[in-house]
């Protein structure tokens, strides 16, 4: 807005702070509110539900006006940020009642989607802000959590590991400088994610300038420093709880798309996007907010390394057998509070004399893990108890320095523990035999004088004082009373001593809070040099407590240790869906063998609706996944390789979109299969090729099937509702046919859940849909047309076609044939979502 002669140097001062944050909030504090003005008061009035007012209203223009409490400041905040808008916090920068003119007043934070300090009840989520550049060749991706300190960075290659980064990451805001194409920002900002500019331009603290000292590679040292230099300018404050930046490699942990894990709702319900009812929720035994948000970043990151992998089975496999000592380590980590966040708290500032103390218990809880992990067999337990650094320094500071039950404020006094400083101990004395003195007076003024209903009392506007009732009033010597207040009732008086004694009890009162703040900004600073170790520590105490919870989770569903071989051969017996199994209850879940080898590698999965295909296709990425990070796996034995990617095309994404199946985005990530999947990958397909009409859905799948089979040999489970495709296996070696049984008794449909070799004699369609409860008389009408579409058999004579030398091997091949027959997908923002990844493989405008 620009200047006008009208304005007040106020709203002067307002708009020249507003003007260099046109895109937030301006919280603007005013004495004891926070004033939003103009059109953030428009639209602030409205998403916070306050009463919108004016201010000057009688001038020819009233200014938009609303405004909260800053005690509760902190919510409205949260409602904002939490809705993805960015608020710049406002403060008077010098004490109103000194200044001259104008207070000053200046941004002090900036709080963001992505800067956003979690709260207690996201304790076991990270929240990440992701910054990208771009070059020509490559993107550079980091990101960092600002309330742990966690910082990570990489190189990815194409467009669509960006979206798999950012989705998985769960990022909310992305900070990009230009050189980032604008077709990927606005595909980011359809997605909901917020966009904010920053250019890697800032100097950062001297404090956090070695974060980035690691990294070679030119265009992640861009990447990190844009980020960091977001971070600086938008807190305003110290951040010396950053950790230095870690470079990784995606392609170093197994490889699953978003849509995977989504579909296999690995740490979100697809249906309700919460946690509940997903593998996290079932493998969460954690005892810390430590834990839980490093469970579900392994979950994120399986690993590919046997000798990695295998240490973490072995310290599973000591804590299950030894009950004892896994149930006392549990004892002590429940004692563990949230260090990462606390430690995060003393670099920036917000620290208080309760989070001490609660440093405090949690310190003291390392040599009680340390010791019983030392009581533990075998020599895998050595890594886990060096991790495991007490920091006594820190324990023993503030046990010398902190009061045991300190009050939640800073400044007020009572925080500092008697002892610690013997110039604290002295103010502390003046005030005590204050009190003594104040009460002897209290005894003898009453004695003098006779009145016994005499008081001595204090507040804060007059001090100490001595209170009469007015009818007492005549006793009192008018001489020596000095009278300070009159009350209905009563009169308030001082004497010469009083005054000299309350000088006395002030100026200790005073001083020793000064003092006491002072003392605790120093203790605060100290620990602040050790903030490295106490992150480290945390990252122990978190490994020990998931390695801990898989150990519960194995003993309480019955997992077993699974082993790996290089030889291809994947042998799963009766393994199990441990969510569904969870659900349903261990009696009633059937568990199923999984046997595939080198010269089996693709299985072909009939059978009739409900009858648990994809079940039994998701329990094999499980198991895999859970193999992968560490976890024993919902089976009584499981040998299997070790895999580089998970590929699947699963139903569930027609929840997502409301049953309204797009065969665009099915294509697509079948085509994506196709083209990365490796013999050492899983490719997952259910019933891919019924999006389309019958025909042409059964031609490309038996297409997908057999090209898979030539040229991709990554193990693959395709069920299927086509059973002439199960002729199949006599063209194709590798693949084996196999159904799930179900018995008809009496003209009903039974399922047994059981996998069994071969193809499924028949579709059980009708009895599906007898199941569901159709009419008779269509159920009727439905044999009859089946009996004369099998008398035709014309549904057969496509298998004629089979050739399998002619299978063209250019890998897109496939997709591209199918993009001129498909429809564009709606551009919604769910759709866009699915379909991010399929566009650059199949671009329909081509
Ligand atoms: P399909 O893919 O064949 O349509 P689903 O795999 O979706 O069938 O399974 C349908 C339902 O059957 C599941 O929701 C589950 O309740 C049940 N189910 C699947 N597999 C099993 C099993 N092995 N044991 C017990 N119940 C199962």
């Amino acid at each position: 807005m620009a200047k006008t002669a009208k304005e007040t140097p106020m709203m002067q001062q307002y708009n020249a702070i507003k003007e260099q944050y046109p895109d937030a909030f301006l919280f603007y504090r005013l004495g004891d509110f926070y004033e939003l003005f103009n059109d953030d008061a428009i639209k602030g009035a409205q998403i916070l539900e306050l009463t919108l007012t004016t201010r000057n209203k009688n001038a020819e223009n009233p200014i938009p006006m609303c405004g909260v409490p800053h005690h509760a400041a902190q919510n409205y905040i949260d409602i904002l940020v939490d809705k993805g808008y960015k608020v710049a916090i406002v403060e008077q920068m010098e004490d109103p009642k000194q200044a001259e003119g104008m207070v000053k007043r200046d941004v002090v934070q900036l709080v963001t989607p992505g800067t956003k300090f979690g709260t207690q009840a996201d304790a076991k989520e990270n929240n990440y802000i992701t910054a990208l550049t771009q070059t020509p060749q490559c993107f550079g991706l980091a990101y960092a959590d600002l309330s742990t300190g966690e910082e990570k960075v990489t190189t990815l290659m194409e467009s669509e590991e960006v979206f798999n980064e950012i989705l998985n990451l769960q990022t909310k805001e992305v900070v990009v400088d230009s050189s980032v194409d604008s077709e990927i920002t606005e595909k980011l900002a359809k997605l909901g994610i917020l966009i904010s500019h920053q250019a890697a331009a800032i100097t950062p603290q001297a404090e956090v300038s070695f974060l980035t000292q690691t990294i070679t590679d030119t265009t992640q040292l861009q990447v990190a420093s844009q980020l960091v230099s977001y971070l600086t300018l938008t807190q305003k404050r110290s951040l010396a709880h950053l950790q230095e930046f870690v470079v990784y490699e995606p392609m170093r942990f197994l490889k699953m798309d978003h849509n995977s894990r989504y579909n296999l709702e690995l740490t979100q319900n697809i249906r309700t996007g919460k946690k509940q009812g997903t593998l996290l929720w079932l493998l969460d035994e954690t005892k810390t907010a430590m834990g839980g948000r490093m469970l579900k970043q392994w979950l994120d990151r399986p690993l590919l390394t046997q000798s990695s992998i295998v240490k973490r089975q072995m310290i599973v496999a000591g804590l299950l057998e030894n009950y004892f000592e896994r149930t006392a380590i549990q004892n002590d980590l429940v004692k563990v509070y949230d260090l990462e966040r606390l430690v995060g708290r003393v670099a920036f500032g917000s620290v208080n004399g309760r989070d001490l103390i609660q440093l405090k218990t949690s310190l003291e809880q390392v040599p009680k893990l340390r010791a019983t992990l030392k009581t533990l067999p075998g020599d895998v337990f050595g890594p886990l108890v060096e991790l495991l650094d007490p920091v006594h320094e820190v324990t023993e500071l503030i046990a010398t320095a902190i009061n045991e039950e300190p009050p939640l404020s800073i400044t007020e006094g009572g925080i500092i523990a008697d002892g610690y400083s013997e110039q604290l101990d002295q103010y502390r004395d003046v005030m005590k035999n204050g009190k003594q003195w104040l009460a002897e007076l209290e005894a003898h003024e009453r004695e003098v004088t006779g009145i016994n209903g005499l008081k001595i009392g204090y507040n804060r506007v007059f001090g100490y004082f001595i209170e009469v009732t007015k009818a007492n009033i005549a006793k009192l010597d008018a001489d020596r009373y000095e009278r300070k207040q009159t009350l209905t009732n009563a009169e308030r008086f001082s004497t010469p001593e009083l005054k000299e004694r309350e000088a006395l009890i002030l100026e200790a009162q005073d001083k020793s809070t000064e003092l006491e703040y002072r003392l605790f900004v120093e203790v605060r600073e100290v620990i602040k040099t050790m903030i490295s170790r106490l992150q480290a520590l945390a990252q122990g105490i978190a490994e020990l407590d998931v390695l801990q919870s898989f150990a519960v989770v194995a003993e309480t569903y019955h997992f077993v240790q699974p082993t790996f071989t290089t030889d291809a051969n994947l042998a799963i017996i009766d393994g199990r869906h441990p969510v569904v199994e969870k659900v349903l209850g261990r009696q009633d879940y059937v568990p199923n063998d999984i046997l595939m080898s080198p010269d089996n590698s693709i299985m072909l999965i009939t059978g009739p609706n409900m009858s648990g295909k994809s079940t039994y296709m998701r329990q094999l990425a499980l198991i895999v996944i859970l193999a992968q990070v560490g976890s024993f796996v919902p089976a009584t034995a499981a040998t299997l390789p070790i895999f580089d990617q998970i590929f699947t095309r699963i139903g569930a994404a027609d929840d997502l979109i409301s049953g309204d199946s797009t065969f665009m985005v099915e294509m697509g990530e079948a085509n994506n299969a196709l083209k990365h999947a490796t013999p050492a990958s899983l490719i997952l397909f259910d019933e891919l090729g019924r999006g389309t009409a019958t025909y042409d859905g059964m031609a490309l799948a038996q297409a997908i099937i057999e090209y898979v089979h030539q040229n991709v040999h990554a193990k693959t489970l395709f069920s299927t509702h086509y059973h002439e495709l199960t002729e199949l296996a006599e063209e194709l070696p590798g693949l084996k046919n196999m159904h799930v049984g179900a018995i008809e008794q009496d003209g009903d449909l039974v399922f047994v859940h059981k996998m069994e070799d071969g193809p499924a004699d028949q579709s059980y369609g009708i009895n599906v849909a007898k199941l569901a409860g159709m009419p008779d008389a269509l159920l009727t009408r439905a044999e009859v047309i089946l009996k004369h579409l099998e008398q035709q058999g014309s549904a057969t004579t496509l298998m004629q076609v089979t050739n399998h030398d002619e299978v063209v091997v250019e890998k897109p091949v496939v997709a591209e044939s199918i993009a001129t027959t498909v429809q564009q997908p709606d551009d919604n923002a769910t759709d866009l979502q699915l379909d991010l990844f399929a566009d650059t493989t199949v671009d329909p405008k081509q």
